[in-house]
């Protein structure tokens, strides 16, 4: 039997980013993660640090994710120093292209009503039509009639993050513990036993961050996590000469030059098969953003499965018949890795969530149907 302070159950960007923030709290943690064999939107994902779309009708959603997006930077700063890994952050902004009259209303009229809900803390954009547009964006399609832009933006390397979260928790004195699957977890007063393999392991405190899994793994410990799949679809081009200055939400140049174009929503529930008609649907609407982009080979494709709460706004609770545990899920964890590292560990770590993050619990699905 092995003993901690700690025990963090998924390994994809949630569960990492927690456990390497508990680690650097001074907790002595575990890391427990299924595994290839599992869905792991944490290796499939577009790697936008995004803000700008975030929480119409939900401003505490736009706060949380614009502290995230703030406490970026540092995190990304720290991750370099203590495990020599760039995970390629860089936040100069980010623009989310219209491509017709409708499209622009809508985004205009989303943009306003952000700002509306968003009261002291403000929400600063500006609209933007296609000449001031094509100043800003190397060869972009007369197609494009004007677009969003806000400074809150940016993005990352995800796989290079989801690496450096796991080198540091290791480096830290954290314990991985890789390919195992986690189907049973106890509580006994001021302690939670989690069966691995054919041992067990042991701490007052227990995240559960595994993604899918938590809606299976929620309810063994009081809580609530009615998680489903979203399907997204993504395309890669070849290395090409840095353009594109900045991303936008569906279209973006990595620091190494090839240029991922994104990302549908489809909800075809545990199918991560790639669907060709979606698949041209992105890339004929990145050819139209960017006509230069036909003249680039598609060179890798994949479809991945988003971690979907049903309101689409993340689930963090602290179990009330078993205090110590908590769970966590959202679907823009590149995006919440600042927040997760730097502001939800600290929480668990002292036993209390903050209640700025009261809206978040899955108690808000428990209204009753109506008769
Ligand atoms: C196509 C696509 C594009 C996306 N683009 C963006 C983006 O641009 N920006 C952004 O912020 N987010 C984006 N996301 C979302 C982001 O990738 C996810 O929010 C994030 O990866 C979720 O991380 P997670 O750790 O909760 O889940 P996962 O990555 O799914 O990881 C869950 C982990 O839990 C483990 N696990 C499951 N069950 C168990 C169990 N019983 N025992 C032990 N371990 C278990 C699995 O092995 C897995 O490693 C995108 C997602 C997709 C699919």
């Amino acid at each position: 039997m092995k003993h901690f302070d700690a025990i963090v159950i998924g390994g994809g960007l949630v569960g990492s980013a927690i456990a390497y923030g508990l680690a650097r709290e001074g907790l002595r943690g575990a890391l427990v993660d299924e595994g290839d064999v599992a869905y792991r939107a944490s290796r499939g994902n577009f790697g936008l640090v995004w803000v700008q779309s975030k929480g119409d009708g939900a401003p505490h959603y736009q706060r949380w994710t614009r502290r995230s997006a703030d406490e970026w930077p540092g995190l990304a700063a720290d991750l370099l120093t203590r495990t020599g890994i760039s995970v390629g952050h860089e936040r100069p902004g980010g623009v989310h292209l219209c491509l017709s009259e409708a499209e622009l209303e809508e985004r205009s009229a989303r943009m306003e009503r952000m700002r509306e809900q968003s009261g002291n803390y403000g929400f600063e954009y500006r609209m933007l039509d296609h000449r001031e547009l094509a100043d800003m964006l190397p060869g972009l399609g007369p197609a494009v009639i004007g677009g969003s832009f806000t400074a809150y933006d940016g993005h990352a390397n995800s796989l290079n993050l989801l690496h450096a979260l796991h080198k540091g928790f290791v480096a830290r004195g954290g314990r991985y513990f890789p390919n195992t699957t986690v189907t049973e977890a106890q509580a006994a007063p001021g302690e939670f036993r989690v069966a691995i393999d054919n041992d067990e392991i042991s701490a007052p405190k227990v995240v559960l961050a595994a993604g899918l899994g938590n809606a299976i793994l929620a309810p063994l410990l009081g809580l609530n996590a009615p998680v489903r799949p979203q399907k997204g679809q993504i395309l890669v081009t070849e290395r090409a000469r840095r353009v594109l200055p900045m991303p936008t939400t569906t279209i973006r140049q990595t620091v190494e030059g090839g240029i991922m174009l994104g990302d549908s929503q489809e909800d075809v529930g545990f199918d991560t098969s790639q669907n060709p008609a979606v698949m041209q649907v992105i890339a004929r609407r990145s050819v139209l953003s960017f006509p230069w982009l036909r003249d680039l080979q598609i060179v890798r494709a994949w479809a991945a499965l988003r971690v979907m709460p049903p309101d689409g706004l993340p689930i963090y609770d602290q179990s009330e018949r078993f205090p110590g545990a908590f769970t966590a899920n959202c679907h823009s964890g590149v995006t919440l890795a600042g927040a997760h590292a730097n502001l939800f560990a600290p929480m668990v770590a002292s036993g209390a969530l903050n209640p700025a993050l009261d809206p978040f619990s899955a108690r808000r699905f428990d209204v009753p149907a109506a008769a």
